[in-house]
């Protein structure tokens, strides 16, 4: 395998539109550094598919819900990979509950996984973008429509969705001196586990607001992630993707 090959961190990469990325990630000609939180067997069986597809990478365990472990990642990865040059946020949790009903644990729980960790990853990433090679430093926050126009019974997700499309923007103006770029892909419903639990009803009616018909799929995602990590996408930073199947426009 090529050490030579720039490293990624994608977190949540152990199934859904993480694990999309991190081999969309590989095919375009990064080393993958998977983040899982528990399920090890589901993290190499992905490590095993992107080997199969000539690609290399390593996996780490880490709930990123706690701001200790979100701490030790990149430092892990440095010392076990190398300095990543890109970072792919995708982990995140759903919580569908009329705001009178959300505890201040299960507010601050989100707030710790989607924000505070993008945050504290962001911020150990920023030496390596400052050394990768100039216009190369890449980081995506997979973000949310709900980020962009709110949820109905899901303030605490849209919320600190929504902190991360702010967090992006500041930190592509701090990013841009070294040419390393910060953008947000935010997809509308798609199928991984997180909408699995929609029933035939729900699902009938979240498509009659969905123009294109469909939920997305996890690679239609992870093709977009792809496309801002590459070289072409140099100049294109502080921007909220949405990726919405038309869901967004109203
Ligand atoms: P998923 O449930 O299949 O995957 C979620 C991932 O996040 C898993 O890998 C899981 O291990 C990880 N994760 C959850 N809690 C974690 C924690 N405490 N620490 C570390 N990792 C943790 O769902 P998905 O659809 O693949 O979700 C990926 C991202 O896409 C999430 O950020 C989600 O909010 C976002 N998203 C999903 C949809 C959708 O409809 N599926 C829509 C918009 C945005």
């Amino acid at each position: 395998m090529d050490a030579d090959l720039p490293i990624a961190l994608v977190t949540g990469a152990s199934r859904g539109i993480g694990a999309a990325c991190a081999l969309a990630l590989a095919r375009g000609g990064w080393r993958v550094a998977l983040q899982y939180r528990e399920r090890a067997a589901e993290a190499e069986a992905v490590l095993g598919r992107i080997r199969a597809a000539g690609g290399d990478g390593r996996a780490f365990s880490a709930d990123l819900a706690d701001p200790g472990q979100a701490a030790g990642l990149v430092a892990a990865v440095v010392e076990k990979l190398g300095p990543p040059a890109a970072l792919v946020h995708a982990a995140g949790a759903m919580l569908e509950k009329p705001l009178a009903f959300t505890s201040p644990a299960e507010w601050s729980r989100l707030l710790e996984l989607h924000a505070l960790s993008a945050w504290i990853l962001s911020k150990d990433m920023l030496r390596h973008l400052r050394k990768a090679p100039h216009g190369r430093g890449r980081i995506v926050f997979v973000g949310s429509l709900a980020g962009v126009t709110g949820l109905g019974n899901g303030a605490a997700y849209a919320a600190t969705k929504g902190a991360l499309h702010g967090l992006a923007r500041s930190l592509a103006k701090e990013c841009a001196r070294w040419g390393a770029t910060v953008n947000v892909i935010a997809p509308g419903y798609v199928e991984t586990e997180m909408t699995a639990h929609h029933d035939e009803k729900r699902r009938a009616a979240n498509l009659e607001s969905i123009p294109l018909g469909r939920y997305a799929k996890p690679e239609e995602i992870a093709a977009q992630v792809a496309r801002l990590c590459a070289p072409e996408a140099g100049s294109m930073t502080g921007q909220v993707m949405v990726v919405d199947g038309g869901m967004g426009l109203g």
